[in-house]
């Protein structure tokens, strides 16, 4: 191996070193997300949930990295900054005994000389083509479930530190930030349901009965818990697959996948098969030992198609 070689591999190998998944025992302000069901698991199938590769255990990194920065430049541009990585929980009561409900750390509070009064901050470093959309800390909220859990975060720090002001201060890892302001008066709605849902889920692991299904395909679709096959939501594709039965298309794919020799005959039997699955508009099928998927791009409408095991449905 030459040295350029070992300089990369000695530092993937560093970081594969690191590679854990930690117990937990109770919802974080960072693992909510908009399924009660998720952060139950998070909690009962902690050691199920897939580890973290090298490459995103360095971009974390480098986000942990990135918060030290702003810390610090914040500092010297006067700014009062304390109680850094503060370790909070949000505690109730459940059948006479104390339930913890969230627990988190908050990056720093910051001081508003203005007002005195101390704004909860979190640090997020960002990708720059994400960076570049984000002006408003409610469009998080509007984003794919990995960016939902950010949008919960801050409001849940708000509420169990009793705090009116919050902020994301966020980064591009180019050294731009924005500060994006948050008032608990705006954010009561997605800050009772974050809690709602951390209630539910830490309440299910002591009545040993997961929360319900999430009513949201999308997330299901992105959900560890579905992947690793502890959870089977029947609500996670929004277009189920359609058997095609005695349509014929399969007896037609066996023909196309049989000529070798005969090009025109392969054009038009390929020709027939894409335009009666297209008239069936975008989807996923099957046919026999078939899987065909109808796409509507912005190019066109394609369809494609590959042999299948087992025919599904029998
Ligand atoms: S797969 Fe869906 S229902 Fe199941 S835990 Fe994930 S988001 Fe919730």
């Amino acid at each position: 191996m030459n040295f350029s070689t070992e300089i990369i591999e000695r530092r993937r190998k560093r970081y594969e070193r690191e590679r854990r998944t930690t117990r937990q025992d109770h919802p974080r302000a960072s693992g909510v997300g908009e399924c009660a069901r998720e952060i139950y698991h998070q909690i009962t199938d902690w050691n199920m949930k897939p580890r973290h590769e090298a490459p995103l255990l360095q971009r974390f990194q480098r986000g942990k990295d990135v918060e030290n920065i702003v810390i610090r430049e914040l500092i010297a541009d006067g700014w009062e900054v304390t109680e850094s990585q503060l370790a909070l929980e949000i505690k109730e009561e459940y059948k006479g005994k104390p339930l913890v409900i969230c627990t988190g750390h908050i990056d720093f509070d910051l001081l508003d000389p203005g007002s005195d009064e101390a704004v909860v901050v979190d640090c997020k470093s960002l990708h720059p083509s994400v960076f570049g959309r984000i002006n408003d800390a409610k469009q998080f909220l509007e984003m794919d479930s990995f960016w939902r859990k950010y949008a919960y975060q801050v409001p849940l720090y708000m509420y169990a530190k009793s705090r009116q002001h919050g902020m994301y201060l966020i980064d591009d890892c180019l050294g731009h930030w924005k500060c994006l302001p948050l008032d608990l008066d705006d954010w009561l709605d997605p800050c009772e349901d974050a809690l709602r849902r951390c209630r539910e889920a830490k309440i299910a692991t002591i009545e040993g009965e997961p929360p319900g299904y999430c009513k949201n395909p999308k997330a299901c679709r992105e959900c560890w818990c579905r992947t690793v096959g502890i959870c089977h939501p029947p609500l996670y594709e929004p277009n189920p697959i359609k058997d095609l039965g005695e349509s014929g298309i399969s007896e037609i794919l066996d023909v196309v996948e049989s000529l070798t020799d005969d090009g025109k005959r392969y054009e038009r039997l390929v020709k027939d098969v894409k335009e009666t699955v297209k008239a069936l508009g975008p989807g996923r099928f099957v046919c026999g030992h078939w899987a065909i998927v109808c796409e509507k791009k912005s190019n066109g409408v394609f369809v494609t198609w590959k042999a299948i095991k087992q025919e599904v449905g029998t």
